[in-house]
C-alpha cells in the first residue's frame, strides 16, 4: 500500500506530516510523490484562512475519481483543521483526525495496533524525517494568546509543554545519525515551561551541552514574551544559530490592540535594539498583516516607519483575510483588496531595501555553510544566520551535501548570498 503527503501550511505543518509518515511506516505503507498512483492520501493542512479550507474542498471531484480506480483508495486529512469545517470537509475526506490524535489512525484505517502503539502520544511517535541532515524538532504544542485573527488556538488547543528530557533525547538520536540542523518548533516557544525549572533558555543550554557538531534554532517567538535572558542564550551558546524570528504584525499600537497582541511598538523596538547591540549578526526575521480591519494610512504608514528601524532581513508579509470563528472576524473587512495588494508591495519594496543594506555586511567575508543541495555550476546551503547562499563550483571543488563547509561570500543581493569554497 502506498501513501502520498500533501501539506499546506507552515513549518509546524510539515512537522506534523513527518509524524504522520512515522505512523504509516510503521503500518508498512510505502511514500509515493505520485499522488495518482496513492492507496492513500493525507492532507495535513492549515486552516488558518478560509481560503484554505475552500482550497482543501477543492479536491473533491479528483478524489471521486481515485475512488472509482482504486477501491480502496481513502482521503485523510489532518492538520489544524476545526470543528465548524469538519461538516464541509466530512463530505470529500474519509477521514478527519486532529492531529494530536494521529495514534488513532490505524484504527481508523481498520488496522489493528498493538497495545504499545496505542499508548503512544504525538510527541512520542518517531518521525520519518524529509531531510537527512535538517530536523524540525516540537517541543510544545497549542496557544493561549488569542490574537484576535488566529485561529490556531482553537485547532491546537492549550499550550502544552513537552518534557524538556523527552526532547533531549529526541536531538541527542538526530545529532547520533548526522543530523546537522535542529528546528524547535512551537507557536510560542518563549513560553516553554514543562515544569517548574525549566523555561526555554534552559532548554536551549541543556542543548547546546549535547555532544556533536550542529546548529540549532527555533520558531516562533511572541514579543512579550521575549527575554533578556533568551537574547543572551542566542548570544553566548554556540550551537544556537544567529536567527530571530519575532513577529512584529503592525507597526501601531491601537493595530496592535485590536488583534490583542499584547505589546506596543515601543517594547518591539525596545527588543530589536537590546538584540542588535547583544548580536550584531542577528538575522531577525518577523510577520506583518496589512489591511486589518480599521487599518487607516496613518497607521500603516507606521508599521513601515518601525520595518525601516528595525531593518528586517525577511518579513513574511500577509493581506488580511477574516477567518471564522475568531475575534475579528466580527470586525468590519474594511480595507479594500486594491488597498491591502498595494500596502503589501510598500511593504515588500522596503524590505528589499532593508535586506540588501544588511547583506552588504557578509561581503568579502568567510562564513559556515551547511550544503543542502546542488547543480551543475552551484551547491546551495544555509549559513547559521539561516541566508540562503549559492556557491559556483570550482574545477577541483567538492562538498558534501548535508555537511558543513566554508564560503568566502563574493556577492549579495537582498535575498542571497554568493561565494566561493574556502575549504
Ligand atoms: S501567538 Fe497569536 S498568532 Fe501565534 S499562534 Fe498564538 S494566537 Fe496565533
Amino acid at each position: 500500500m502506498k501513501y502520498f503527503i500533501q501539506i499546506y501550511g507552515c513549518q509546524m505543518n510539515y512537522a506534523d506530516a513527518e509524524r504522520v509518515s512515522g505512523v504509516l511506516e510503521s503500518l508498512g505503507y510505502d511514500k509515493t510523490s505520485k499522488e495518482s498512483e496513492a492507496d492513500l492520501v493525507v492532507f495535513v493542512a492549515c486552516a488558518v484562512r478560509e481560503s484554505a479550507v475552500n482550497r482543501l474542498y477543492g479536491n473533491g471531484k479528483k478524489f471521486k475519481r481515485y475512488r472509482l480506480h482504486n477501491p480502496n483508495f481513502k482521503a485523510v486529512l489532518t492538520g489544524c483543521v476545526v470543528k465548524k469545517d469538519r461538516e464541509k470537509l466530512e463530505k470529500i475526506f474519509d477521514i478527519i483526525i486532529d492531529i494530536k490524535n494521529i495514534n488513532e489512525l490505524p484504527e481508523k484505517l481498520g488496522i489493528k495496533n498493538t497495545d504499545n502503539e496505542k499508548s503512544l502520544d504525538y510527541f512520542q511517535i518517531k518521525p520519518e524525517h524529509e531531510s537527512p541532515f535538517t530536523a524540525y524538532v516540537p517541543i510544545m504544542t497549542g496557544c493561549n494568546n488569542f490574537c484576535s485573527y488566529c485561529i490556531v488556538p482553537y485547532t491546537r488547543g492549550r499550550e502544552y509543554s513537552r518534557p524538556a528530557q523527552e526532547v533531549l533525547n529526541e536531538i541527542t538520536e538526530l545529532v547520533r545519525k548526522g543530523y546537522k540542523e535542529i528546528i524547535l518548533l512551537g507557536q510560542n516557544v518563549n513560553s516553554y515551561r514543562p515544569d517548574e525549572t525549566t523555561d526555554f533558555p534552559a532548554l536551549l543550554g541543556k542543548i547546546n551541552e549535547i555532544e556533536g557538531d550542529f546548529w540549532v534554532r527555533f520558531l516562533t517567538s511572541h514579543p512579550k514574551d521575549m527575554s533578556i535572558r533568551l537574547i543572551e542564550s542566542v548570544k553566548s551558546l554556540p550551537k544556537c544559530a544567529n536567527h530571530i524570528h519575532l513577529a512584529l504584525q503592525s507597526g501601531n499600537d491601537e493595530i496592535l490592540e485590536k488583534m490583542n497582541r499584547k505589546y506596543t511598538k515601543e517594547h518591539f523596538l525596545g527588543l530589536v535594539k537590546n538584540i542588535r547591540e547583544a548580536i550584531p549578526d542577528i538575522m531577525l526575521t518577523t510577520d506583518i498583516i496589512v489591511g486589518f480591519p480599521g487599518e487607516t494610512e496613518k497607521q500603516f504608514l507606521e508599521t513601515g516607519k518601525l520595518m525601516r528601524l528595525a531593518k528586517f532581513d525577511i518579513a513574511y508579509i500577509n493581506q488580511y483575510s477574516p477567518r471564522a470563528g475568531t475575534a475579528s472576524f466580527e470586525m468590519p473587512d474594511d480595507v479594500s483588496a486594491g488597498e491591502k495588494k498595494q500596502r503589501e508591495k510598500a511593504l515588500n519594496d522596503l524590505l528589499r531595501e532593508t535586506a540588501l543594506e544588511n547583506n552588504k555586511r557578509y561581503m568579502g567575508r568567510k562564513i559556515e555553510v551547511l550544503i543542502e543541495k546542488e547543480n551543475e555550476k552551484y551547491y546551495f546551503g544555509k549559513t547559521r544566520s539561516f541566508k540562503d547562499i549559492k556557491i559556483r563550483k570550482g574545477e577541483i571543488d567538492t562538498c558534501a551535501i548535508g555537511k558543513f563547509t566554508k564560503a568566502q561570500v563574493t556577492k549579495v543581493t537582498p535575498w542571497a548570498l554568493e561565494g566561493t569554497l574556502v575549504e
